[in-house]
C-alpha cells in the first residue's frame, strides 16, 4: 500500500523521501524504458481502478477544532459518521464548536442526517453541545461507552436518539467499512469523572475500509495504550490518531506496533497559553519512524480519503481554528484600528 499526499506541499516534519530520490536510480532517458515505464503505469492504474471498492472513496475528515476533537467519516455507500464533537478551547467563555462549525458544515455539504453519532468519552472537548447537533441535524443512533451512557445519561435522553453502550470486542458496520471497537475493556460500573482513568477509558475505535486501516484512540494516555498493546489486537494502520491530542510521548512499542504512515494530533491553542504542547520526545519518535505528522493547529481541517487500497491527504488551511474569545478581540482590534469617518456639519 502506497501513501502520499493528494497535493499541496509536504509537511514540515517527519516527511518519507520520495522513492525516486532514495533508490538513486537514473531517471528513464530510452524510449523503450519510457514505453515500458508507460504501460507500467497504465496496469497499476487498471489494477487500482479495477480492485477499488467504489467511485467515491471513504473520506475521514478531522476537523481543525482547537484543544477538541470532531472526526467526519463519509462512507461511499452514503452513511455518514460522527466521531466526538468538542466544543473548542474555550467552551466557558461561550464558544460552541456545534453551532458555529460542524452544523454550518453539514449544512454546506448537503448532510442531513448523521447515521451514527459516537462519543470517546465524557469530556466537554468530545461530547461538545448535544443538545444543539441534535436539534440541528437528524442521528440515527448514539455510540457511547459505560461512563459517558452515566455521567452524560439525561442530555442524551433529552435527544430522544436510540443508544447503545459499545465495549472492546464490538464490531459495527456501515456498507463496506468496518469499525472494530478496540477499547474500553466491558465493565458493569462506570468510573467517577476524573481526566486519566475517564481518558484511558475512551472508546477507540479502528476503521478498517478494503486494505486501509484508521486507528482513533479518543484520549487514551499512556496507561490505555500499554492496556491496548497487552490486549494484542492492534496491528499496522494507515492513520494514527495521536491520543489525547498529542499531548505524550507513546509508551514503548507502539508506533512499532501500529507502524502508521501519517499520525494526526488535534490541538489548538491549550487554554490560551500560547505554547507548542507536542511534546519534543513524541516528534523525535516520528521523524524517526518517518511518520508525516498533521496539526490541526496547523495545518487546519485534515482530510484523509482511502479507495480500500491507499490512503491520500490534504490539508484544508482555510479552516484552521480561531477560538471565539481570539476572533472577538480580534474583530474588536479591527475596529479600533479603522479610521473614523470625519463628521460632516451641516451648513
Ligand atoms: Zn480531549
Amino acid at each position: 500500500m502506497i501513501a502520499f499526499f493528494a497535493g499541496g506541499r509536504r509537511p514540515r516534519s517527519g516527511a518519507a523521501p520520495s522513492r525516486r530520490a532514495s533508490d538513486g536510480r537514473a531517471p528513464y532517458t530510452q524510449p523503450m524504458q519510457r514505453f515500458a515505464r508507460l504501460t507500467l503505469a497504465i496496469a497499476i492504474a487498471c489494477t487500482t481502478a479495477s480492485t477499488a471498492l467504489a467511485d467515491e472513496p471513504l473520506r475521514v475528515r478531522i476537523f481543525a477544532a482547537g484543544h477538541a476533537d470532531a472526526t467526519l467519516i463519509r462512507v461511499p455507500s452514503g452513511e455518514v459518521i460522527l466521531f466526538d464533537a468538542g466544543r473548542g478551547d474555550a467552551s466557558w467563555l461561550g464558544d460552541n464548536l456545534v453551532k458555529r462549525r460542524l452544523l454550518p458544515f453539514f449544512r454546506a455539504q448537503g448532510i442531513k442526517r448523521i447515521d451514527a453519532f459516537f462519543i470517546s468519552h465524557a469530556h466537554w472537548d468530545h461530547f461538545g453541545d448535544i443538545a444543539a447537533l441534535a436539534a440541528g441535524v437528524r442521528i440515527g443512533h448514539i455510540y457511547v461507552n459505560r461512563d459517558s451512557d452515566h455521567h452524560l445519561g439525561s442530555e442524551l435522553a433529552a435527544t430522544g436518539v436510540p443508544r447503545t453502550i459499545l465495549a472492546r470486542g464490538k464490531t459495527v458496520r456501515f456498507g463496506k467499512l468496518t469499525i472494530d471497537i478496540l477499547g474500553p475493556p466491558p465493565s458493569r460500573r462506570p468510573r467517577r469523572m476524573s481526566i486519566g482513568p475517564i481518558n484511558n477509558n475512551s472508546l477507540v475505535l479502528r476503521l478498517r475500509y478494503g486494505r486501509t486501516r484508521f486507528l482513533l484512540p479518543g484520549d487514551v494516555m499512556r496507561g490505555g495504550e500499554r492496556r491496548l498493546l497487552r490486549e494484542g489486537r492492534l496491528g499496522r494502520v494507515d492513520v494514527l490518531k495521536l491520543g489525547h491530542h498529542g499531548l505524550h510521548t507513546p509508551v514503548k512499542g507502539w508506533l512499532a506496533r501500529l507502524r502508521p504512515k501519517f499520525a494526526v494530533a488535534s490541538c489548538g491553542d491549550k487554554w490560551r497559553q500560547r505554547v507548542d504542547y507536542v511534546p519534543r520526545g513524541l516528534l523525535s519518535a516520528l521523524r524517526r519512524r518517518r511518520v508525516t505528522l498533521l496539526r490541526t493547529d496547523r495545518d487546519g481541517d485534515i482530510v484523509f480519503a482511502s479507495d480500500g487500497r491507499q490512503v491520500t491527504v490534504r490539508r484544508e488551511r482555510a479552516h484552521r481554528y480561531v477560538p471565539a474569545w481570539l476572533a472577538a478581540r480580534r474583530r474588536a482590534r479591527a475596529s479600533r484600528s479603522r479610521p473614523r469617518r470625519a463628521k460632516v456639519r451641516r451648513q
